[in-house]
């Protein structure tokens, strides 16, 4: 690899899949190096901060009280290097909103460098609870933007006790509401685990009444890292044990005509009711498949297992032979 204005650098043999047109950050006086962005990746993001303004019971990337504001700048200077046709391009944190006018300034480099790219932003929305940042983000005016928010349940105790966060509820759903408003588009993210599950029906219909002009709502699978690895006992439930519950999410939501996905199950877990709302959805350097997946019919189809899978996964995965009833 040649730096710019400086001498070719050999890469190690774990660096081999780097490719022309990928972004890194080199740092030698730290003997850092970072991958920022693969060309032939379909799911890149930007991590724009580890602080976070909740603290979710099962949060995969847990927040940390560091000073890193240097990670807009390390993105203000990998954005104009992207190429222009990036289909997708995700940003996340932590909060990335607590990053105020940083965070707009982001926007502003995207729209203006990537200007055919989606951008999907995942959010814990409280801070839109402020219609002005809302305005603001609005007022980008980026072609494609999604602000992707998580809401866990219809009851505001069931929703900030996931996240750990008195009045959170409330501002989450002023947040939604400011986003809508203002024309910004918003997806509801549901995390299913012990604490979701079993009020997801009413949390559906609570989403269709009250919710029904959110672009998309996406009911997700645990994938087990960070907070939710401590918090395992608590918080796994096999998800061939919640079918019952995310079909009738799933009718609940269709019949409010909402647009669903399910994210992170794999297609065997799944009811096959359910299989044509499932998303290959976990990406590609966390994805992974069993062994047995070899002899599926339906590999091509299936999302998969995420790596972290390993510590716990659902007793039912089995090869599934198409055209048996099932
Ligand atoms: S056996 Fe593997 S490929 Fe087939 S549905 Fe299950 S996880 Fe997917």
């Amino acid at each position: 690899m040649r730096l710019p204005d400086g001498p070719s650098v050999a890469l190690p043999e774990e660096l081999s899949y780097l490719r022309e047109g990928d972004v890194v950050r080199v740092v030698p006086y730290a003997g850092e190096f970072n991958v920022l962005y693969r060309r032939a990746s379909p799911h890149n993001s930007m991590l724009l901060t580890e602080r976070c303004n909740s603290f979710c019971v099962m949060c995969s990337q847990p927040p940390k009280e560091a000073n890193d504001g240097f990670l807009a700048d390390v993105w203000l200077q990998a954005i104009p290097l992207m190429a222009p046709e990036t289909r997708e391009l995700g940003l996340s944190g932590g909060e990335p909103a607590l990053l105020g006018d940083r965070f707009i300034e982001l926007l502003r480099a995207c729209k203006s460098h990537l200007p055919s790219t989606a951008l999907h932003v995942l959010s814990n929305g409280r801070l839109f609870n402020y219609l002005s940042l809302a305005k603001q983000v609005a007022n980008v005016a980026c072609a494609d933007l999604m602000i992707g928010i998580p809401l866990y349940s219809d009851l505001p105790a069931g929703h900030d006790f996931v996240v750990q966060a008195r009045g959170a509820f409330e501002q989450t759903l002023r947040g939604i509401m400011n986003l809508k408003r203002c024309g910004v588009k918003v997806e509801l993210r549901v995390v299913l685990h012990k604490e979701t599950i079993d009020r997801l029906p009413r949390l559906a219909r609570f989403i269709s009444r009250n919710l029904a002009f959110v672009d998309h709502v996406a009911l997700m699978g645990l994938e087990l890292m960070g907070f939710a690895r401590g918090n395992l006992e608590a918080l796994w439930v096999d998800p061939a044990d919640y079918q019952a519950q995310l079909r009738a999410a799933v009718e609940e939501l269709v019949r409010g005509r909402l647009q669903v996905s399910i994210y992170n199950h794999p297609l065997c877990v799944l009811d096959r009711s359910l299989w044509a709302y499932a998303r290959k959805s976990i990406s590609d350097w966390k994805n992974e498949y069993l062994p047995s997946c070899v002899a599926c019919t339906e590999r091509e189809q299936c999302g998969g297992l995420f790596a972290s899978a390993t510590l716990r996964r659902s007793a039912h995965i089995a090869p599934i032979f198409r055209g048996a009833s099932g």
